[in-house]
C-alpha cells in the first residue's frame, strides 16, 4: 500500500513542480521579488482559481477554487476537471513519447513488453477486424457461449472446473466466479500466499447491490444486450441474459462491500486448501494444482480467503442456477473482461454506459485510452501501474527533486513524530512502536540514485519548496501508516497487533469523530451525503497530512529567510501556504460522477477535504484570523494526532 502510493507521489511532485515556485511574501523574510514567467504564471493561476469575495473562515474551498468551480469546464470525455488536469495531461504526453519511443539497449527488459501492450492497443484496423472472431474462438474453446449456440449447446460438454482453469491459465483471474491470485502474506510480509477473492463485478459491487431497477444496473443491463447481439446472439435469446445479470447481482449481494473490504482483518481468513468452505468444485487443492502447474499443492497449502462470507455462500447461489446460465454468465464475464480491446462498435455502447454510470460524454482519442490501458493515470493495480512508474522516473524525474522531496519528507516524519510523542491517549507502549515504525518509513520510498541523470535537472527545480501541495501529500501518506487500516501493520509490514488495549479503544473513540464529522456532510449539487466510514482512511490521513506538513512549513519558514515571492499577492507566506494546498484539489464534476464516487471513491468529495480538516486545525484558523463561531471553526474539534 505504502510503496504503490508513494510511488504516485513522485509523479505528484515532479510534474506539479514544473509551474511551482516558493510561495512567500512575509514581511518578516528578505524578500526577492520572482518575475519569472513561471512566477508571474503561477500569480495569475492562483487568481483566476480563487473566488476573493468569499470569506476564508466561513467556506475555504469557496475561497481558495470558486472561481474555478465556475469556470472551469470539464473535458467531453471525462467525468472530472481537477487541479491535477495540466499535470495529467503532461503526464500522459511523457508516457507516449516513452511507449512509442523504440526499446534501446539500456531499457528495462519489461519496457519492450509495455511497448508491444501499446502498440496492439494502438493497432485499430486489426482490432476491428479480429478482435470478436478471437473472442469467440477462445468461447468455442471453453465449450462455447450457450446463448450464442442456441441448441447447439449442451450441459454435458461443460464441467465448471475445467472452464475455470482454461480461463483462469488464459489470464482471467477476477471476472469469473471468484478471484484468484499470488499475492505477498501479510502475516509474515515476506513469502507469497494463495488468495481467493469475491468476482470482480462487470459493474462496481456498490451498483449492483441496489438491485436491477436501479439507473446504473439498468444501463449495464441494456450493455450486456447490445454487446451480445453484436456478437451474433439471436435478439429472441436475449432473455437468457437475465438470468446473467440475476446472478451478479446475487453474488454482490453477498460480496463485502467496499468500505469493508479496507478492513486488513477481515480481509485475513486462514484456511488451509482443503477446508475451503465452499464445495462449488470437487476439490479446491486439485483445481489449484491445475492452475499453478509449476508448484505441487497439497491439501495442506495455505490459502488466505479475502471474502469469507462470499465464500460461504457462494455455493447456495449457484444452486438456483442451471450449468446452461452457469455457462452463459463465464461466457459474458470473459467478454466484459476484454471489452476494451474490442472493437468500435462496442466502444460506443462502452461508452454509452460509461456516460450513466460516470458522466464522461465521449471516448479518450485512442492513444490516451493506450497509454492508461499500458498504465500511465491508471489507478487499477491489474494494469502495470508501478512498472510504468520506474520507466516514467528513470526518464523524467530529477535528482534534484529528489532531494527536496527528501528533506521535506524528513521534517514532515520528524513533525509527525512529534505529535505521536505528544499525542496524550497513546501509552509509552504503543508510542515506541508508532515511532518504530515511522523510523522505517523511508524504506518505503525511492529508487538507486546512480540510475538517475545528473544532467536533467533543471534551474525550475531550484529552491522549490512547496509544501501546500506536496508536503500535505506527504504527511497525508505518512498517516496512512497509522490510519485505520495501515495501524494493524507493524513496522516490518506485518499484519499484527501492537497497540495495547488501552490505546486501541482510544483510537476508536477518536475515530467515530470523524465519522460523525464526514457523514454530515452533503454533496448540495446531488443532494446526498459523504459515507463517513467508507472515507475514514483518508479522512484520517488527510487530518494528519494537513497537520503535519503546517508545522513542518512553520518551521521551515523559520530556519530559511531568503526566499523569493510571487508579485501582487495579499497575502502572508502562511496563507499562501493554504491557498496552494486548497488550490490543488479545486474540482468540478458531473453528478455522475460524483454519484459514482460517494459509492465507490474511499477519499472524501475535494471540498470536504479540503474544509473538513481544516475546519478542525487551530492552525489554519490562525493563519486566516478564524474566530471560534465561524463556519471554518467546527465546534466539537476532531483530532487523532
Ligand atoms: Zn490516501
Amino acid at each position: 500500500m505504502g510503496r504503490i502510493r508513494l510511488i504516485f507521489l513522485w509523479f505528484v511532485v515532479v510534474d506539479k513542480s514544473f509551474c511551482a515556485t516558493i510561495p512567500l511574501g512575509d514581511e518578516d523574510v528578505h524578500k526577492e521579488l520572482c518575475l519569472t514567467k513561471t512566477c508571474i504564471q503561477l500569480t495569475s493561476q492562483l487568481f483566476d482559481n480563487m473566488n476573493l469575495n468569499a470569506d476564508p473562515c466561513h467556506d475555504f474551498y469557496e475561497f481558495t477554487c470558486g472561481n474555478f468551480v465556475r469556470t472551469k469546464e470539464i473535458p467531453e470525455h471525462k467525468g472530472l476537471v481537477d487541479g491535477f488536469e495540466r499535470v495529467n495531461n503532461l503526464f500522459e504526453q511523457q508516457g507516449k513519447a516513452l511507449l512509442e519511443k523504440e526499446q534501446s539497449e539500456g531499457d528495462w527488459e519489461i519496457f519492450k513488453h509495455f511497448r508491444t501492450h501499446y502498440k496492439a492497443c494502438m493497432n485499430e484496423s486489426a482490432i476491428e477486424e479480429k478482435s470478436l472472431t478471437l473472442i469467440k474462438t477462445k468461447l468455442e474453446s471453453l465449450g462455447g457461449w450457450p446463448i450464442l449456440k442456441g441448441e447447439d449447446w449442451s450441459d454435458e460438454d461443460f464441467y465448471l472446473e475445467d472452464y475455470l482453469v482454461t480461463a483462469i491459465q488464459e489470464g482471467f483471474r477476477s471476472f469469473s466466479l471468484f478471484e484468484i491470485s499470488v499475492e505477498i502474506d501479510e502475516k509474515t510480509n515476506d513469502s507469497h500466499v494463495i488468495k481467493l477473492d469475491q468476482a470482480m463485478f462487470g459493474i462496481s459491487r456498490e451498483f449492483l447491490a441496489q438491485g436491477r431497477q436501479e439507473r446504473t444496473v439498468q444501463a449495464y443491463r441494456k450493455y450486456m444486450n447490445e454487446t451480445a447481439q453484436h456478437f451474433g446472439v439471436k435478439s429472441e435469446n436475449l432473455d437468457e441474459l437475465d438470468k446473467v445479470l440475476d446472478l451478479e447481482i446475487e453474488l454482490a449481494g453477498i460480496a463485502l462491500s467496499r468500505e469493508n473490504r479496507s478492513n486488513p482483518i477481515l480481509r485475513y481468513n486462514e484456511f488451509i486448501a482443503e477446508e475451503i468452505p465452499s464445495t462449488i468444485v470437487p476439490s479446491w487443492p486439485q483445481l489449484m494444482q491445475k492452475i499453478f502447474q509449476n508448484e505441487t499443492i497439497t491439501g495442506e497449502e495455505k490459502v488466505v480467503i479475502k471474502d469469507l462470507d462470499y465464500f460461504r455462500n457462494l455455493e447456495s447461489v449457484l444452486e438456483g442456477y442451471s450449468r446452461r446460465n452457469l455457462a452463459n454468465f463465464l461466457g459474458w464475464t470473459m467478454i466484459k473482461n476484454l471489452d476494451s480491446y474490442l472493437d468500435s462498435f462496442i466502444l460506443d455502447k462502452k461508452q454509452e454506459l460509461e456516460a450513466i454510470l460516470k458522466g464522461k460524454k465521449s471516448q479518450p482519442l485512442r492513444w490516451k485510452r493506450c497509454v492508461k490501458a499500458v498504465g500511465f493515470n491508471n489507478y487499477d493495480p491489474k494494469s502495470f501501474q508501478i512498472g510504468v512508474g520506474s520507466m516514467h522516473v528513470l526518464e523524467y524525474f530529477p535528482p534534484k527533486a529528489k532531494e527536496i522531496v527528501e528533506d521535506m519528507l524528513r521534517r514532515i516524519r520528524a513533525t509527525f513524530s512529534d505529535l505521536i510523542v505528544n499525542s496524550n491517549w497513546m501509552d509509552d507502549a504503543t508510542i515506541g512502536e508508532a515511532q518504530a515504525k515511522l523510523d522505517r518509513m523511508d524504506q518505503m520510498i525511492g529508487y538507486p540514485d546512480e540510475l538517475l541523470d545528473e544532467e536533467k535537472v533543471t534551474s525550475l527545480y531550484e529552491g522549490l519548496e512547496n509544501y501546500g501541495a506536496v508536503g500535505v501529500a506527504i504527511g497525508h501518506e505518512i498517516t496512512h501508516g497509522f490510519d485505520n487500516s495501515g495501524r494493524k501493520f507493524d513496522l516490518d509490514g506485518k499484519l499484527r497487533n501492537w497497540w495495547t488495549n488501552d490505546t486501541d479503544k482510544a483510537f476508536d473513540v477518536k475515530k467515530e469523530c470523524l465519522v460523525d464529522l464526514y457523514e454530515g456532510f452533503e454533496v448540495k449539487q446531488v443532494g446526498k451525503n459523504v459515507n463517513g466510514r467508507l472515507t475514514l482512511g483518508e479522512n484520517i490521513a488527510d487530518f494528519g497530512g494537513v497537520r503535519s506538513s503546517h508545522m513542518a512549513f512553520e518551521k521551515y519558514l523559520t530556519e530559511n529567510n531568503e526566499t523569493q515571492v510571487l508579485p501582487g499577492l495579499p497575502f502572508t507566506p502562511l496563507q499562501l501556504y493554504w491557498i496552494f494546498f486548497g488550490q490543488s484539489w479545486c474540482t468540478v464534476a458531473r453528478d455522475e460522477k460524483i454519484r459514482d464516487n460517494l459509492l465507490n471513491d474511499d477519499h472524501s468529495p475535494p471540498q470536504f477535504r479540503i474544509n473538513g480538516p481544516l475546519s478542525n486545525y487551530e492552525g489554519f484558523a490562525k493563519d486566516f484570523g478564524c474566530k471560534p463561531s465561524d463556519q471554518m471553526v467546527q465546534e466539537t474539534q476532531c483530532r487523532i494526532w
